[in-house]
């Protein structure tokens, strides 16, 4: 699991040069303003956010087995609560059926102190 920390340096903006020209990128290497984009960082923040929302998805049971004992999760249905990563993959495994997945990785032990 990655840390904020690292995720914004993984993500730094930067510019990338082609035909001499320069343009808004991202130090990742996915993302590049387009040459006409008026406001290239706001939307390399929304790359940032978007990135960030995918690192923090477990989508699969054994994703959720893999995190840390205590992580609590947020599942994406509606008018959901958070729960334990733990509490929701013993649920998954009681009922294969429900859709509490994909959910979004509120806070591991690896974050800190709340
Ligand atoms: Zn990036």
């Amino acid at each position: 699991m990655t840390s904020l920390e690292q995720h914004l340096t993984d993500h730094a903006q930067s510019t990338r040069y082609i035909d001499g020209a320069p343009h808004c990128a991202c130090k990742c290497g996915a993302w590049m303003a387009d040459a006409d984009d008026r406001r290239p960082t706001q939307a390399h923040r929304a790359h940032v956010a978007d990135a960030w929302r995918e690192a923090r998805t477990v989508r699969t049971v054994e994703e959720l087995d893999a995190l840390p004992g205590l992580t609590i999760v947020k599942p994406f249905a509606p008018l959901s609560e958070a729960v334990l990563a733990s509490d929701l993959a013993d649920d998954r495994l009681d009922n294969p059926d429900d859709d509490d997945l994909p959910a979004l990785i509120l806070w591991t032990p690896e974050d800190g102190a709340l």
